[in-house]
């Protein structure tokens, strides 16, 4: 689940990332960038100060399309989109733009404009898609140590992969008294009215994967979960 404290942060870093090889989008010699742009990322990595690095990592990021990541071919997810892959930059597949909608992720796939005259007529194709924590949490996984320190979070004490809730702390009952209403009955603290109907909600949650629930239908009882816990 998203972490309503973390949710902006954890949207920059996948819009610094590739989607699928979570390797920074831009690089020193990338084929997918301009030279002002390759200039640009260059330029970045000589300032000390994470948080001024860290803008101007995304200055060089913030218009490219295309991964430029690193050396390795990586995998080419087919998945999302069946148009054939333009080969650009070394991983060579597109990036998608990346949005948040209150506490959801949602991501764009844009398919690639055709130069030719013929496709002229055929508009490119949007595909939108709710993107789970648990996706998320898979490419925060991904991003190496080396990545982590350029976009200024040491990895011993930050991995980006940590900003996604897969436990979630319960405070002991002195941080949530129950009290007293007038002189026989108790009532809960809001936090424990709270905990409980996220601990109902991750029940149901599970209840429904194990009977083997639709995939549409698990998104909207994660959703209601997600919901409950950014309450
Ligand atoms: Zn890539």
């Amino acid at each position: 689940m998203f972490h309503i404290g973390f949710i902006k942060t954890v949207l920059s870093i996948m819009r610094y990332v590739h989607f699928i090889c979570s390797k920074i989008l831009a690089d020193e010699v990338s084929l997918g960038f301009t030279q002002e742009d390759n200039n640009k990322f260059k330029q970045a990595l000589k300032i000390r100060n994470p948080k001024n690095r860290l803008r101007r990592i995304y200055d060089a990021c913030k218009s490219t399309k295309f991964c430029g990541g690193g050396d390795d071919p990586c995998i080419q997810e087919q998945q999302d989109t069946d148009e054939p892959v333009k080969k650009r930059g070394c991983c060579g597949s597109m990036q998608p733009n990346i949005i948040v909608d209150g506490m959801k992720m949602v991501v764009e796939f844009k398919a690639p404009k055709e130069n030719d005259d013929k496709e002229k007529s055929s508009e490119p194709v949007e595909r939108k898609q709710i993107l789970s924590a648990e996706r998320v949490l898979e490419v925060l996984k991904r991003i190496g140590d080396e990545d982590c320190l350029l976009l200024g979070l040491n990895p011993k004490f930050a991995r980006p992969d940590w900003m996604i809730l897969q436990v979630l702390p319960i405070p002991p009952p002195p941080v949530r008294p129950s009290v007293m209403m007038g002189t026989s009955s108790r009532s809960e603290d809001d936090l424990t009215h709270q905990l409980a109907m996220i601990t109902r909600h991750n029940k149901n949650l599970r209840r429904q994967e194990r009977n083997g629930t639709p995939a549409h239908i698990i998104t909207e009882f994660a959703q209601l979960l997600q919901f409950h816990i950014a309450t």
